[in-house]
């Protein structure tokens, strides 16, 4: 559970790695950053041997373990090539952790036996989760996700619960949680959706009162351990985003890129698993987003701020390497806030 939630860097011995296993997606969520053109492309077989190959040849120069993350699109839509991957990796004798979100629209039972942490998204009641998260003809997806999602919860033995949170949910997140937390789900964790043009300050001042609500509810109520992402997180330094030290994410057809956001974009490509990591690609790169943020300049959260470790995050936000997203910066002081918060009137225990 608190492996997800923290950042690799080079020293940890373990190669952390996105693997894009189709790009497809089944539903059409009105917030999706992967843009509503999905194509219908799949990791194929000879692929995934090729990804395999080239994941031993950079585990045996550097790594003790690896941490696979599968990713798309929907990854579910190809499960038989990750149960196929986690499989030989076992095989081979490397120490692997296993995660994946799902949009819960696909069950299969053996999956739990590939998978060590399952993420199933899901933004709060049907009322709540229907307003954004729909299908390719535009029919909510609650029915089907909700039955799914309590078929991994009851099967998969850690299974997490990822909330988007946007203006048009921010007013229902304290009710969400705790229905959420009623169904059984104890690792909840809402996120800010940064793509959304349409947050506030007077929002931002509402996400913080819902913090606020759940903090004093936990208090009252909750007696079992509960994880709740920011009223849980812990605040500290992150340093910059080093490519090619901080992972590799491999899309369907084996080329690698250093970042979620940029996955596919040609600019941003810095391999394939056929021929090997460009070095020239991920100097260029790391040029560019090692650089400082001068809009900062004298801001107390510098060194806990992701506008600072993410440069990449930045330019896909506001068009700008160093230019930080307002909404992200809103954020990022709303958590400061809400640790004084906590620390003032809180339990002492953060359950981090
Ligand atoms: S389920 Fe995920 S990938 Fe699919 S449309 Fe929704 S947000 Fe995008
Ligand atoms: S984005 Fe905002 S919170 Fe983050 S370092 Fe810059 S000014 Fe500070």
């Amino acid at each position: 559970m608190v492996k997800r939630n923290r950042y690799l860097s080079c020293d940890q011995h373990t190669l952390f790695c996105n693997i894009w296993v189709t790009s497809f997606c089944n539903f059409s969520c009105k917030y999706c950053y992967e843009s509503t053109d999905k194509p219908e492309a799949y990791m194929s077989r000879e692929t995934a041997d090729q990804t395999i190959q080239f994941l031993e040849t950079v585990m045996q120069q550097h790594y003790d373990g690896i941490w696979l993350n599968f990713h798309g699109g929907e990854p579910m839509l190809n499960a038989k090539i990750i149960k196929y991957i986690a499989g030989e990796m076992e095989h081979r004798g490397y120490s692997i952790y296993t995660s994946m979100t799902t949009n819960c629209s696909v069950r299969d039972a053996e999956i739990c036996d590939y998978i060590d942490e399952l993420t199933v998204s899901l933004d709060g009641d049907q009322t709540v989760h229907d307003r954004n998260r729909v299908t390719r003809t535009g029919k909510g997806t609650f029915q089907i996700v909700i039955d799914n999602a309590r078929f991994y919860l009851e099967h998969a033995e850690n299974t997490r619960l990822r909330m988007v949170v946007r203006s048009d949910t921010v007013s229902d997140l304290a009710l969400g949680v705790q229905y959420l937390y009623g169904l059984g789900f104890r690792v909840i964790i809402p996120g800010v959706d940064y793509f959304d043009p349409d947050w506030t300050e007077t929002l931002f001042d509402q996400l913080f009162e819902q913090y606020q609500a759940l903090h004093r509810w936990r208090i009252a109520n909750v007696h079992e351990e509960a994880i709740i992402g920011t009223l849980d997180e812990k605040i500290k330094p992150r340093g910059k985003c080093v490519v090619g030290c901080d992972g590799y994410q491999i899309a369907q057809d084996g080329k690698i890129y250093p970042c979620t956001y940029i996955t596919g974009k040609p600019e941003y490509c810095i391999g394939d698993v056929r021929s090997g990591i460009d070095p020239e690609a991920v100097r260029r790169i790391n040029c560019a987003v090692q650089q400082d943020v001068p809009a900062c300049s004298g801001c107390a959260n510098i060194p806990y701020c992701i506008a600072q470790r993410c440069l990449i995050l930045n330019q896909q936000l506001t068009g700008e390497l160093t230019t930080p997203s307002a909404i992200l910066c809103a954020e990022e002081n709303m958590k400061q806030k809400l640790r004084k918060y906590i620390r003032e009137t809180g339990t002492g225990d953060t359950h981090v």
